[in-house]
């Protein structure tokens, strides 16, 4: 056994055993207080600064007197850097921005199952470009292809352009990656890696605007971490699930080839497929402030997810890994025309 097949035994291992004391997140959870305001709880990062409020959760979030700051990092609202993990509790005010009243800033560093997720996703990015495909294994050693890989020409070139107007300032160019593949399915994904891939039956069909949605929703997942964050619902599950496949010694055996296959498996499911009813609900919110903020227009989400339910309705196995554990469309359009009322009117 060489080093890159013990690789993916000692990752499981790590993410079996740490599983099992890692945190849910609870992305935006709100509920009204006595008094009626509505109480607002924040997780996620400060992505942008806009006059006297910072962009946390696409939301707009103040500080006042009465907002305590915890910890070091940041005292008041001066200190906050973005890319800062924030966590908030607050009220809404009647402008749709929220008061923060407890604020922690953090800045991001590397968490539990972070190298892991980037590890795993970058062998399967890896083997799909080298292959030209992006396809499942099958446990039988065989392949379920999705479809192969466009490398150039005006359909990569106009998603390319969408999704770098899209990140947000404290994001590097490089740490996101747009691959483009050939299918009529409506369907994109991204990686805890970076990698973002859109399939061409959306290219052709959607706007500019339209496409921006649905590429703003999957780089959210990607910025917000929602492959590491969901490790411990998702993956753990994922893991007693395949059952055989993840003891050691299939490793060796003709079932499970390359190390890569085993990466690809697992880190398909964990990715592509399981994020959570509130990592998705988070990644529609914080997609809609990359495209309002990119200048596209977030007024076309509500007709997008009306397009997507006349197309597949409202519960389709065909998109599960775009609408899988999501909201069904209609209450997601209930959703985002709520977001689009809070913060773009
Ligand atoms: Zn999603």
């Amino acid at each position: 056994m060489n080093s890159s097949t013990k690789r993916p035994v000692a990752w499981l291992v790590i993410v079996v055993l740490t599983s099992l004391t890692a945190l849910t997140v609870e992305a935006c959870a709100s509920a009204p207080a006595q008094d009626g305001s509505e109480r607002v709880s924040l997780d996620a990062y400060a992505e942008w600064r806009r006059d006297d409020t910072i962009i946390v959760d696409g939301q707009r979030v103040r500080t006042g007197a009465a907002t305590t700051f915890e910890g070091e990092r940041a005292r008041q609202f001066s200190e906050i850097q973005l890319g800062d993990e924030v966590r908030l509790t607050g009220v809404r005010l009647g402008d749709g921005s929220v008061l923060a009243t407890e604020l922690e800033a953090k800045v991001n560093g590397s968490a539990l199952f972070e190298g892991d997720v980037r590890a795993a996703t970058d062998e399967i990015e890896a083997l799909w470009l080298k292959e030209g495909m992006m396809f499942e294994p099958k446990e039988d050693g065989g392949r379920e292809v999705i479809g192969t890989m466009v490398t150039s020409g005006p359909k990569l070139a106009r998603v390319e352009r969408i999704t770098r107007r899209m990140l947000p300032p404290y994001l590097p160019a490089e740490a996101v990656r747009v691959h483009v593949v050939e299918t009529d399915e409506w369907n994109a994904a991204a990686m805890g890696n970076g990698a973002v891939w859109v399939y061409t039956g959306l290219i052709d069909e959607l706007s500019d605007d339209e496409l921006a949605i649905v590429i703003g929703h999957e780089l959210a997942h990607f910025t917000h971490e929602h492959s590491r964050r969901g490790a411990r619902s998702g993956l753990l599950t994922q893991l007693l699930g395949l059952g055989a496949l993840v003891a050691a010694e299939a490793i060796d055996n003709d079932v499970l080839r390359t190390s890569a296959q085993v990466a690809a498996l697992l880190s398909m499911t964990a990715t592509l497929s399981n994020y959570s009813r509130n990592h998705e609900d988070q990644a529609d919110r914080v997609g809609l402030r990359y495209v309002s903020e990119a200048g596209f227009d977030v007024g076309q989400g509500p007709h997008l997810w009306a397009r997507f339910r006349d197309k597949y309705g409202e519960q389709n196995p065909l998109v599960n890994f775009f609408l899988g554990s999501h909201s069904r469309p209609t209450d997601r359009i209930r959703n985002i025309e709520r977001e689009l009322a809070l913060n773009y009117r």
